[in-house]
């Protein structure tokens, strides 16, 4: 054992949203958990971040669903909007039936805020958290997951989590695909509300629908900043140019929406752009002692807001799979790993596909143009207020590949 850096029950790889769920999860079973991540510093680029039920109810599970609220804002409603017109599309109530039939609030919130939340979860459990480790690979020796860093650092653990990202460097030991592209570019920012913002919409969430272009807006922190999205489609993709989006084709985007979109164009950051990004489903998502989860195992395009959620959803059907088989009550059961992994990876991996390939339709209908926006619109207008055939498969509280309604909390059970 003395060759490696460290030896764990669990090693996770990558400090996102998705490595730090995970890590928080097999800890709270009672594991030795060590999650590496090559930044110097955790910390989450880009501005805000929707939190469907699906996810705050696992956030709630761990007793962290209060403080992100703290830092959070509950939305009123969710509303649709032409962005050639203005016109209201349909509008879900986020409040009252919708959160009690789904069991956890709807929240929106910075991606730092739910960082952090998650990071000092992860603190307060004992999560070993290490910074500058840039994995290079990962192989299986003798039934137990190999890591091997830059500078000839290995670690060896029961089990590897590849959490590490849409780009993952442990994907290829399962598929040899490579991400799609979806041939829209993102600009976000975040500006202060002042008096002078527009009153309209500050306590919703609203996405304007245009051609080949939308743009989201939401409050964050408890209403003191608004956050803006804007996603278009680029032309200089098309024509093959690899720097493709620029900010001249941002403005040109949206040269027909209504004042108010181009006026909130103005909140964006242009300093970064957002290629957006994912990758065809695949159903293998373990080599060996190595499974994948979050982006590395399911990028999606954010049309769902949904991402980070499947990742939270992943973290908890992982602490549910190896409940009382790996962690049991008379102690740690390592062999187990094997069919669990394998559990995990079967439910998981049908759900998120099925969120996959709705993120990439669901997108298609939002940027359509002429008879099929007429026909969008309509039926969009058609749906009731508390109608909730459109959401239930996703955020509700049981169905294949959920968490476990009830929370498994074993750590206090585990002998010491
Ligand atoms: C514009 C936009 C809007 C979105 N909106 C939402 C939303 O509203 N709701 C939602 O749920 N989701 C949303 N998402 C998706 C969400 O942001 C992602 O799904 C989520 O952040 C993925 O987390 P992750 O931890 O899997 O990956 P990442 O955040 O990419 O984290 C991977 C980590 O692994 C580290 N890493 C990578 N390679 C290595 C290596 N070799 N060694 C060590 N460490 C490594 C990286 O540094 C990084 O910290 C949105 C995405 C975009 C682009």
């Amino acid at each position: 054992m003395s060759e490696y850096t460290t030896s764990t029950d669990v090693l996770v790889v990558g400090g996102g949203m998705a490595g730090l769920a995970g890590a928080l999860a097999l800890r709270e079973n009672g594991a030795n958990v060590t999650l590496v991540e090559r930044a110097p510093e955790f910390g989450e680029v880009g501005a805000g971040l929707q939190m469907a039920p699906n996810a705050s109810r696992v956030l709630k599970r761990w007793g962290l669903l209060e403080k992100a609220l703290e830092v959070g804002v509950q939305p009123k409603h969710l509303v649709f909007r032409d962005a050639t017109t203005g016109e209201e599309l349909t509008r879900q109530s986020l409040g009252g039936e919708f959160e009690e039939r789904y069991g956890a609030p709807y929240v929106v919130i910075h991606r730092s805020d739910l960082h952090r939340v998650l990071l000092e979860g992860c603190e307060a459990a004992g999560v070993k958290l290490v910074n500058d480790v840039m994995v290079e690979s990962s192989e299986t020796v003798d039934g137990r997951g190999v890591v091997h860093a830059a500078a000839g650092v290995d670690y060896e653990a029961d089990l590897v989590i590849g959490a590490d990202g849409l780009k993952s460097t442990l994907r290829p030991l399962v598929a040899t695909d490579e991400p799609v592209s979806s041939a829209y570019v993102a600009y976000r920012g975040t500006v202060p509300v002042t008096p002078e913002t527009p009153a309209t919409d500050l306590e919703d969430v609203v996405v304007y629908l245009g051609p080949d272009c939308h743009l989201v807006q939401y409050p964050l922190r408890k209403g003191e900043l608004l956050n803006t999205v804007a996603v278009f489609k680029s032309p200089s993709f098309e024509r093959g140019e690899e720097q493709y989006g620029g900010v001249d084709e941002l403005h040109a985007a949206y040269k027909d929406c209504v004042p108010a979109v181009q006026a909130a164009l103005a909140n964006l950051g242009t300093g970064i752009r957002w290629p957006m990004y994912d990758r065809d489903p695949i159903e293998n998502w373990v080599a060996g002692r190595m499974v994948l989860m979050g982006d590395a195992a399911h990028p999606m395009l954010q049309y769902l807001a949904q991402g980070a959620c499947q990742a939270l959803e992943d973290a908890a059907v992982l602490q549910d799979v190896s409940t009382g088989t790996v962690f049991t009550a008379d102690g740690v059961n390592p062999a187990a790993w094997d069919e669990a992994i394998v559990a995990f990876n079967t439910v998981r991996a049908a759900r998120t596909a099925r969120v996959q390939r709705t993120a990439r339709v669901w997108g298609e209908s939002w940027h359509v143009s002429g008879l099929a926006r007429t026909l969008r619109n309509l039926l969009f207008k058609s749906r009731k207020d508390n109608d909730f055939q459109y959401n239930d498969w996703l955020y509700g509280q049981t169905g294949e590949g959920l968490p476990a309604p009830e929370a498994p909390r074993l750590a206090s059970q585990l002998p010491v």
